[in-house]
């Protein structure tokens, strides 16, 4: 099953795995999947898709979690997964412009898999964590790769507005052993993943994260990108699939309006 928000009023949507769309009437992030209330039936694609979620207590991010990326960075394999946080103001939805700020000449796509929790962990086991995993969706983990070498902490780095593009939907009850994630820049291929290649798993970095901050309900953490990333320049399109929940979409702008 997908679930969707729709704008502009944000309202959920979901489409059950025999392709009907129906409006959801429960709030997904207070009220367990199995007692969903569903409204009537959506005609038509949907439309005006927001990011699934609405504002985060944070977004998570976990650094080389591929080994091949690791390398390709000049960086060694980790002995623990690398943790930083992205500000969760750095959310767009689908279709919306990532903006390249004047304070970058470096600005690089991470095609990810994200994960969104639906229950709080802390100091949780993997099962745990596996349990409270509301789904997954597409997103990618913008990082100005000349400041993030410039500077001690990542956080200027990765933490521009509209650095974090997510959706278009969160696929519950994911299979998180075979999930691909694949990156393309106006329509190539440029990076390619499976969980199966991970460092660490999904349960186990959710684990982990929750040893040193409390995940909340509605927290999103990007698990890592594969290799293969590279520049962003005005005037790209962008797209992020992780199978099974669709491809976010978005265009590149260097304009910083008011
Ligand atoms: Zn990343």
């Amino acid at each position: 099953m997908l679930l969707y928000r729709l704008g502009p009023e944000g309202f959920y949507a979901v489409v059950n795995d025999e392709g009907e769309q129906r409006w959801l009437f429960s709030d997904p992030l207070e009220t367990p999947p199995a007692e969903w209330q569903m409204g009537r039936a959506l005609e038509g694609d949907p439309r005006g898709l927001l990011a699934p979620v609405v504002a985060p207590s944070k977004i998570l991010g976990i650094g080389r979690n591929y080994a091949r990326h690791a390398r390709e960075l000049g960086n060694p394999v980790p002995e623990e997964p690398v943790l930083f946080l992205k500000a969760p103001s750095t959310l767009i939805g689908p279709e919306a412009a990532i903006l390249l700020p004047p304070e970058s000449e470096q600005v690089e796509f991470e095609g990810e898999i994200a994960v969104i929790l639906g229950r709080r962990l802390c100091r949780a086991s993997d099962d745990e964590a596996r349990a409270a995993i509301l789904g997954v969706s597409c997103a990618c983990d913008v990082t100005a790769r000349d400041l993030q070498r410039r500077d001690a902490t990542f956080a200027r780095a990765k933490s521009f507005d509209t650095f974090c593009p997510l959706g278009p939907a969160l696929l519950l009850d994911p299979d998180l052993e075979s999930l691909t994630v694949e990156t393309r820049v106006n329509g190539e291929l440029r990076q390619r993943g499976t969980t199966a290649e991970m460092l660490w798993s999904i349960p186990e970095l959710l684990a982990y994260a929750s040893r040193m901050m409390s995940l909340e309900v509605g927290d999103v953490v990007l698990t890592g990108t594969p290799e293969g990333v590279g520049r962003l320049v005005e005037g790209d399109s962008l797209e992020v699939e992780v199978s099974g929940v669709g491809v976010l979409r978005n265009r590149v702008e260097s304009r910083w309006g008011g």
